[in-house]
């Protein structure tokens, strides 16, 4: 089959077309034929190297996959062949605790497809038949493919994690990334009066068409001071934060009194001060969210194919192209998702 292979870390050159073996199927496992797979800043991530992180190589990347089942092992008996599904992207091992009790993304033996596992850079991907999700019929494959990653992780951020009321105002960095994107539609869905910050005028009225209220440029305006002004210097209850060094400061002056601070990820770098003073005057919480469960990409996706959440898509490219989409990607010029696809 045709894949997406890297044999060394590196930048977007290290990325190679080529034919290699189908995966083989354990019992449980199901063979999908990818048609649409997006790509995520975890895709960047992977093929730069994470210190720590030994990712076998050589490697397929791609988490989020949209396909036809093609083969199914001989224990699979929920999902059958020529069935579309979406793929939820973390494979965990579904007999300890965490996992049993419905908080699969807490599994010890967490990962994603495209992270520790092959992923869906390729014709053909194979995984757990349990992450096999029903296929959202209004969608093509591109959009498919662009829901699972963000949307699961905006969904456990706000709903999970933050426990986002109605009414409630919130502030959700980088509209144009693909979790921001999705978490300004969850925060609308929630009821939540929504303030984004985007880094162009076109991004800005970008936001302001999927749903943000009022959006802030962040090149030009300081974020904290323009929370104040357009809260009535109340602040925000809670903040979406996953852009990490570069913001931190501003996130954490942005949240009212009682405000919660959520954070997937740190795009900019790790390093964050925080004043501890503040944090217990203020009664804030800081919380960690790492990816979301199958069980809520189940209720997201049920969303999707009502029309009431919808995946944004930026560009799609031929799989063959991936290492201009990284490329792409890494510029921050999109808005929403890039996409890769194989006819
Ligand atoms: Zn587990």
């Amino acid at each position: 089959m045709k894949a997406i292979v890297f044999h060394q870390h590196g930048d977007p050159s290290v990325l190679h077309y080529t034919d290699v073996p189908e995966p083989h199927l354990r019992h449980n496992e199901v063979l999908v034929r990818v048609h649409a797979c997006a790509l995520n800043h975890l895709d960047l991530w992977v093929r730069r190297g994470l210190p720590g992180v030994p990712i076998p190589l050589p490697h397929i990347p791609g988490s989020d996959i949209a396909g036809e089942v093609a083969k199914v092992g001989p224990e699979v008996s929920t999902v059958h062949v020529g069935q579309k599904v979406v793929l939820a992207p973390g494979v965990t091992c579904g007999k300890c605790p965490a996992c049993l009790s419905g908080n699969d993304n807490r599994c010890r033996d967490f990962t994603n497809l495209g992270y520790m596992i092959d992923g869906g850079c390729a014709e053909y991907v194979r995984c757990p038949e349990v992450n096999c999700m029903p296929y959202p019929e209004n969608l093509d494959w591109a959009h498919a493919a662009a829901v699972p990653l963000v949307f699961q992780t905006a969904w456990h951020m706000l709903v999970n994690r933050a426990q986002l009321q109605p009414g409630e105002e919130v502030l959700i960095l980088a509209a144009s990334s693909g979790v921001g994107s999705a978490a300004i539609q969850v925060a609308r869905f929630f009821g939540a009066r929504v303030i984004a910050t985007a880094g162009s005028d076109e991004k800005i009225a970008k936001a302001k068409e999927i749903g943000a209220d009022e959006v802030i440029h962040h090149g030009i305006m300081p974020i904290a001071k323009e929370v104040r002004r357009l809260t009535n210097n109340h602040g925000v209850d809670v903040v979406v934060e996953h852009v990490g060094t570069a913001t931190w400061d501003d996130s954490v002056k942005s949240l009212a009194s009682g405000g919660r601070l959520v954070t997937c990820g740190a795009t900019t770098g790790y390093d964050a001060k925080l004043d501890i003073r503040f944090l217990f005057t203020r009664h804030l919480s800081i919380l960690g969210s790492y990816m979301g469960t199958k069980d809520e990409l189940r209720t997201i996706l049920k969303l999707v194919a009502q029309g009431r959440l919808k995946p944004v898509v930026d560009k799609v490219w031929p799989l063959n192209e991936c290492a201009t989409a990284h490329n792409y990607l890494e510029k921050s010029k999109h808005f929403g998702k890039v996409v890769l696809t194989i006819p």
